[in-house]
C-alpha cells in the first residue's frame, strides 16, 4: 500500500464483528458468562473498542511506522542531538527478563545484578567526566540541568552565600536558562564574541558576588571548542561561582578530554545522545549528573553504594536535594548505555569521538564551496552553516533546504538554531556514518542548488515526496487539526 497521509484510525477500520472468531474453540465445556459472573459485574453496553482482525492491526501500525523517518532507515544529521546508529545488542541485553521483568520494589537482595550495573555506571560516568560522584536518576538532559542547578543553589545556601544569578551564553540551548529559572535563579545572557566563543571581557562585566554559576556547553552549539576554557574557569571560580557543563556535546570529546579537568563542577550527560540508546519524538532519555567532591553531598537519591561486597540503595542523605524521579530513573536507557560502553571500552569511546569530529570536518569541507560557515575555525563534532546571504541564495532559505533534503531521503539537519546565527543549518553526522553516506549528502545539497537554477518553484514548494506536503507552519502550531478527514 502506498504511503497515504490519510491512514484511517482503528475505529474507522472497524467492520463490526467480522474476523472476531479466529481463535479456535477450546473444546472444553462451555458456560454462559452469566453463570460465571454475578449480574452486577456484567457490562450492559458492548465495549467501545474497534473490532479489527490481527493482520489489520499489524498492517495499520506497520504503515504508520513507515511514515516515520528513523535512524534505522536513513542519515539523520540533526545537530546537537547526536542521532547515531544504536546497536541492536543494546536493546537485546536490556530486554533480558532478569532486567526487564525486575520489579523496582523487589528489594536489594533480589536486585543485586541491576544494582551492580547502576553502581558501575555511576563510577564510569564519574571517571569519564573527571569528577568524583554521579547520580543516574534525572530522566533527560534538561532534568539533569535542573538537578545541577538545584545542587548549586543548595551549595551556595550552605555557604551562607546569597547568589541569585546564573550566566548563560546566547548560543546556549533553550533548556539552560529555563532550568536555571526553574531552580529559582535569575538569568544573565552573555553575548558571544565574534569568534562564536565566550567573550572574556563580557564575562568579566557580568561576574560578581551575585553570580551562582556559569552554564557552558563545550564544544559549544556552534561546534567550536572554548579555547579559553582555563581562563574562564579561573575567572568564574575566583568570583566564588561554580561552573556547569551541559554535556549534550560530549560526543566530541568523550575519552579524549574531561570536563572535570577543565574545572567544571557539575556535568549532565545525555546518555540518549552520546551513549547510544534510541531517542527522538520526546523520549525516553536519561540525563545523569556527575559532580566534584564538594557537591557530592547534594546529589539526588537514590544512590547505589557498595558495602561488604553487596550493592545497597541509599535512599536518604542529609544534604541531598531529594528524589527527582520514580525509583531509579529510566533504567532501560541506562542499561542500553551500559552495554554500549562495555562493548566499546575506553579506547572505543575515544575512537568514536575522534571519528565523529573527523566526519564533521570532512562533511564541512565537502560543503564549504556550497554554503559558508558562520565562523572560521575547525569544528568539532558538528558545524553550523548559514544561508543568510540573500544575494547569493535568493529565496532558497533554510526551511526550503530542509524540505528538499527530506525529499532526497535524508533527515533534515537542525534548522534555525543556535539562535545567534541567521538562517542556520546545524549538521552533526556522528561517527556511525560512512564516507559514502557523507558524500551522498553533499551531493544531495549540490543537487538542490542545481534544481533551484532550473526549477526554483519546485524547490520552494518542497516537499513533494512525503505523505504530508508543505504545511503552514504557523497554522500547524496554532490550530493543529489532528482529525482524520475523508
Ligand atoms: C539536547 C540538548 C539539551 C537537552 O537535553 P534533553 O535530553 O533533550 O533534555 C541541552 N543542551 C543541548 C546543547 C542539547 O543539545
Amino acid at each position: 500500500m502506498p504511503m497515504d497521509a490519510n491512514e484511517p484510525t482503528l475505529f474507522e477500520l472497524d467492520h463490526g464483528g467480522e474476523g472476531r472468531d479466529w481463535l479456535p474453540r477450546s473444546g472444553g465445556e462451555e458456560k454462559a458468562i452469566d453463570d460465571l459472573l454475578p449480574g452486577e459485574s456484567l457490562r450492559r453496553e458492548p465495549l467501545n473498542v474497534p473490532i479489527v482482525s490481527e493482520p489489520e492491526v499489524v498492517r495499520h501500525f506497520t504503515r504508520l511506522s513507515r511514515r516515520n523517518f528513523c535512524i534505522d532507515s536513513g542519515f539523520y544529521p540533526l545537530g546537537s542531538c547526536t542521532m547515531k546508529y544504536n546497536p541492536k545488542i543494546n536493546d537485546a541485553l536490556a530486554a533480558l527478563p532478569g532486567f526487564s521483568q525486575l520489579h523496582p520494589e523487589a528489594g536489594m537482595e533480589a536486585s543485586q545484578g541491576t544494582l551492580r550495573i547502576l553502581y558501575e555506571m555511576q563510577t564510569y560516568l564519574a571517571a569519564l567526566t573527571g569528577l568524583s560522584g554521579a547520580a543516574l536518576n534525572p530522566c533527560a538532559g534538561a532534568h539533569g540541568e535542573l538537578c545541577g542547578m538545584m545542587m548549586i543553589r543548595a551549595y551556595h545556601q550552605d555557604q551562607g552565600d546569597k547568589r541569585t544569578t546564573v550566566l548563560v551564553p546566547d548560543s546556549a540551548h533553550g533548556t539552560n536558562p529555563a532550568s536555571a529559572a526553574m531552580a529559582g535563579f535569575k538569568i544573565a545572557e552573555l553575548k558571544s564574541g565574534p569568534d562564536g566563543c565566550v567573550d572574556i571581557e563580557e564575562l568579566k562585566r557580568y561576574l560578581n558576588e551575585e553570580t551562582a554559576a556559569l552554564m557552558l556547553t563545550n564544544p559549544n552549539t556552534l561546534g567550536l571548542f572554548e579555547k579559553n576554557i582555563l581562563e574562564i574557569e579561573k575567572l568564574v571560580h575566583d568570583a566564588g561561582a561554580l561552573l556547569y557543563y551541559d554535556g549534550a556535546n560530549l560526543n566530541a570529546i568523550s575519552g579524549v578530554a574531561r570536563p572535570g579537568d577543565m574545572g567544571f563542577n557539575v556535568v549532565h550527560i545525555n546518555l540518549h545522545k552520546t551513549f547510544s540508546t534510541p531517542h527522538g519524538g520526546g523520549g525516553p532519555g536519561s540525563g545523569p549528573v556527575a559532580v566534584c567532591e564538594k557537591l557530592k553531598p547534594y546529589l539526588p537519591v537514590p544512590l547505589i553504594e557498595k558495602e561488604n561486597g553487596q550493592y545497597i540503595i541509599v535512599r536518604d542523605s542529609e544534604k541531598s536535594i531529594g528524589q527527582l524521579s520514580t525509583f531509579f530513573g529510566n533504567v532501560g536507557v541506562i542499561l542500553r548505555a551500559y552495554v554500549y560502553m562495555r562493548m566499546l571500552g575506553l579506547e572505543g569511546i575515544r575512537k568514536n569521538s575522534v571519528t565523529a569530529v573527523l566526519n564533521a570536518r570532512y562533511l564541512q569541507s565537502r560543503l564549504k564551496d556550497l554554503i559558508p560557515s558562520e565562523h572560521d575555525g575547525d569544528c568539532m563534532h558538528e558545524f553550523v552553516l548559514t544561508l543568510k546571504d540573500h544575494d547569493r541564495f535568493g529565496d532558497l532559505n533554510v526551511m526550503a533546504m530542509a524540505k528538499n533534503l527530506i525529499d532526497r531521503g535524508f533527515h533534515a539537519p537542525t534548522v534555525y538554531f543556535p539562535l545567534i546565527v541567521k538562517e542556520a543549518l546545524m549538521i552533526e553526522p556522528t561517527e556511525t556514518e560512512s564516507k559514502r553516506t557523507l558524500d551522498a549528502f553533499a551531493e544531495a545539497v549540490a543537487s538542490i542548488f542545481e534544481e533551484y537554477q532550473t526549477d526554483p518553484e519546485r524547490v520552494l514548494h518542497a516537499p513533494h515526496e512525503t505523505p504530508v506536503r508543505k504545511l503552514d507552519e504557523v497554522k500547524a502550531a496554532r490550530q493543529p487539526d489532528l482529525a482524520y478527514q475523508e
